[in-house]
């Protein structure tokens, strides 16, 4: 009875020593940039926050807090900045103005695929320049999924020449807008909830959003009968903050859960959204069979990767690390691509040759 006793208060202490790290209750909070039920764009939050809750046997509860409850969607860096929010999921490039340099971690226009761009991230030169560019805001910034391959907008009128983009009002942000306003577009900035309305009305003419997963919800299709494909937005991929801070002081068991975690779920979102613009684009073709796929003509695409060279090189001129990223960014493409096109793009060609997949 007496030794059973010493073993029983030997066990305690030692549960003591043992516990009182993995006995505290981590709580966070992340903001995010978007409504929280807006998937697959909200997935990846969702799902870091349900993982690390399983993973953890509850420990570790990451409150995911849409932008219907924080009224900030553009305000999220700054939140996990000053540790309002441990964590934040966002896009990159909503932050250019604070610095140019973090659309590398988005897309660019006539930029690399999803493929290339994860293999610049983790096998080349892109994750190091993501901390490089975030270590001043004090966070940490990791991929958190990607859009794949956006279209390029949805047009009330064909697009036959460069002609036809003067004086065209399109909602189209970021560095796409830039070049699309060299090319005589009166870019315009309207708040999402006001987009069906204004192109339903003509007060717009064009505007781009994502791909079928998500247009399909702000019901473009009813009304702009041209839906172009893509080059503006060749593989946006979205974005974790999370406060450095708050995660050097994370026992290195729940490092290694989150980062695991984030990277999971980044590539659950691509896939997600793969799957929903499958099903999507068939419930709109089939409602709406007039909706005509189109490419803009060559010429018109021409002068849009002219106009990209010059908006890239205006940067470059200004800045030093862009300049940087871009020449790393630039020589990574090309070596990228050689294999890209002997795989895919020949793949696919064939395929479409011999009618398989049709
Ligand atoms: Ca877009």
């Amino acid at each position: 009875m007496k030794k059973s006793f010493k073993i029983l208060m030997l066990l305690s202490a030692f549960l003591l020593i043992a516990l009182p790290a993995s006995a505290k209750t981590i709580r966070w909070r992340m903001a995010l940039s978007w409504p929280s039920n807006l998937t697959p764009l909200a997935s990846p939050a969702l799902e870091v926050a349900k993982w690390m809750k399983e993973m953890s046997h509850g420990k570790f509860i990451i409150r995911v807090e849409g932008s219907e409850k924080t009224k900030a969607a553009l305000g999220v860096l700054d939140m996990v900045k000053s540790g309002s929010y441990q964590m934040g999921n966002s896009g990159s490039y909503y932050w250019i103005g604070k610095d140019p340099n973090t659309v590398w971690f988005t897309t660019v226009p006539w930029g690399m695929t999803t493929a290339e761009q994860y293999a610049w991230f983790y096998y080349g030169n892109g994750m190091k320049y993501m901390k490089k560019v975030y270590d001043k805001f004090g966070v940490y910034s990791f991929p958190a999924g990607n859009t794949g391959v956006q279209m390029g907008g949805w047009f009330r009128k064909e697009i036959k020449s460069v002609k036809d983009l003067k004086g065209l009002k399109m909602r189209i942000p970021g560095f796409a807008g830039k070049v699309m306003a060299r090319l005589g577009v009166n870019v315009v900035n309207i708040p999402a909830g006001e987009l069906y309305t204004s192109l339903d009305r003509g007060t717009i003419d064009a505007l781009e959003w994502v791909g079928p997963a998500m247009d399909i919800k702000m019901g473009f299709y009813k009304v702009a009968p041209y839906y172009y494909t893509g080059w503006h937005e060749p593989a946006s991929e979205m974005q974790f903050l999370v406060n450095k801070k708050a995660f050097n002081k994370l026992p290195k068991k729940y490092k290694v859960m989150l980062t695991t975690a984030m990277k999971a779920a980044a590539a659950d979102m691509f896939i997600e959204n793969f799957a929903k613009s499958v099903t999507a684009w068939q419930k709109m073709k089939k409602q709406y069979p007039n909706i005509k796929v189109k490419s803009f003509p060559i010429p018109v695409l021409k002068a849009m990767k002219k106009a990209t060279d010059e908006v890239m090189n205006s940067y470059a001129q200004k800045n030093k690390l862009f300049k940087e990223i871009w020449t790393d960014y630039q020589a990574y493409l090309k070596k990228a691509r050689v294999w890209t096109m002997m795989s895919e793009y020949y793949y696919l060609k064939a395929s479409k040759e011999v009618g398989a997949g049709q």
